[in-house]
């Protein structure tokens, strides 16, 4: 074996090995395949072996110059996979936070000029370029605190023109930065102030024209939709979906955020990879998930920012549904830290830290039909890594307001190290 790579005499690496065919679900999420004092060889951006440090190095044909980092008392888990973000916007929504902090109301704020009309504005108002420098830098964010893989949405533009140039932001962040995105296209976000009392013909334009301007583009992977009273009915949110189906799009559902709409039984029907947010799901619904094979992935720092009931995690895991956690990043919940989401998972949805890092890791990789290649520390995947500076996967929450990442590597390659490489 000869790897171009070799980190060596890592404290503990959390592998969350041998699930690369399905999720983790039920009593699977609480283990995460710990090796004590392990190493991990590299090549060509792939892990090629992982195990005990003395095994691997008794592998390695004798080379002076292979390239060995040491990493003694610290954790080596998978690059975190963010599966849930909207980063691409124009400008920023402090001001309503100010408001909101005074006391305004939502409709208050929005009458104000604030709220998502304020951003569907700025976007719609931005250049490309614009749009870059400002996902980029949340998008560096994310990546210190231990990112490898980043979902991002459009939903911003709400017209043909808008979502394809929030869309050609994402296809640019994947040339500037080192991590991997994943495009998801959402004109149905909203609907925008020219189709007011319109939505049905909004929905028209969204599949007669920007599903297949989309699908031509190539940019994106998959289409989600805002399944939520006053926004997309089930029956709306069904003929996007499968418009988006049959132009060969995989799926994802924003379902049962604020009332108990239907979203996860219409994310199981059509197919969805996963149903997001859930906080209001039905058991019929959750049930119809389970037997789609579709994951539930939460969002709790949105229920932070908006000061509301968390989604019910110990039920979805004790029935056995696969559990994923992401941060939901958007002007209403400006939160990168994948840190901070494990935090609240473990702290307001009782969640222990192993299972909120499977939800992190190899569950977020399935969310995002990469349980293949990504999610896990085995020989064969995308070399992703974090190596946080911490003993265990428990002082991880203990410690939940630092950022522990030491050091992040990216198919194969040392992106960040807080000692430098
Ligand atoms: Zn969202």
């Amino acid at each position: 074996m000869k790897p171009d790579l070799l980190l060596a005499n890592i404290g503990q690496i959390a592998t969350l090995a041998d699930h690369s065919e399905a999720p983790k679900k039920g009593a699977q999420m609480n283990e995460v395949s710990i090796i004590e004092d392990g190493a991990i060889a590299i090549k060509d951006g792939k892990i090629i072996a992982v195990g005990p440090t003395n095994e691997i190095l008794s592998e390695i044909s004798s080379d002076p110059v292979l390239p060995t980092l040491e990493f003694p008392g610290m954790l080596a888990t998978p690059g975190f996979i963010d599966s849930h973000t909207h980063l691409v916007f124009g400008g920023s929504r402090e001001r309503d936070f100010a408001m909101k902090l005074a006391g305004k109301t939502y409709l208050e704020i929005l009458e104000a000029g604030g709220g998502i009309l304020n951003t569907l504005r700025s976007t719609r108002a931005a250049s490309v370029n614009e749009l870059v420098a400002n996902a980029f830098s949340y998008a560096e964010g994310t990546l210190n605190m231990g990112s490898t893989t980043i979902e991002a949405k459009s939903g911003y533009g709400l017209n043909t023109e808008n979502e394809l140039k929030m869309l050609k932001t994402i296809e640019i962040l994947r040339e500037k930065l080192p991590i991997d995105f994943v495009s998801t296209f959402m004109g149905a976000h909203a609907v925008p102030p020219e189709f007011e009392g319109k939505t049905d013909s909004y929905v028209d334009l969204v599949i007669d024209e920007m599903i297949p301007a989309v699908k031509k583009s190539g940019y994106a992977e998959f289409c989600d939709v805002f399944c939520e009273q006053g926004v997309f009915s089930i029956e709306q949110s069904r003929r996007i979906l499968t418009a988006a189906k049959q132009n060969g799009m995989k799926l994802k559902v924003h379902a049962d955020e604020i009332v108990q709409l239907g979203g996860a039984s219409l994310a199981a029907e059509v197919g969805a990879v996963s149903a997001d947010h859930l906080l209001m799901a039905s058991d019929d619904g959750l049930e119809e998930m389970l037997k789609a094979g579709t994951i539930a992935t939460l969002l709790p720092a949105t229920a932070f920012s908006l000061n509301t009931e968390y989604a019910n995690a110990r039920k979805m895991i004790e029935m056995g549904l696969p559990v994923a956690l992401a941060t939901d990043f958007n002007p209403n919940c400006a939160n990168e830290s994948l840190f901070f989401t494990i935090a609240l998972s473990c702290y307001k949805m009782r969640m222990t830290p192993r299972e909120a890092l499977s939800a992190v890791t190899i569950n977020a990789a399935h969310a995002l039909d990469r349980g293949a290649t990504h999610g896990s520390i085995e020989a064969g995947k995308a070399a992703d890594i974090v190596i946080l500076d911490c003993p265990n996967p428990e002082y991880l929450t203990w410690r939940f307001g630092a950022n522990l990442v030491h050091t992040v590597i990216s198919n194969g390659q040392v992106i960040h190290s807080r000692l430098g490489p």
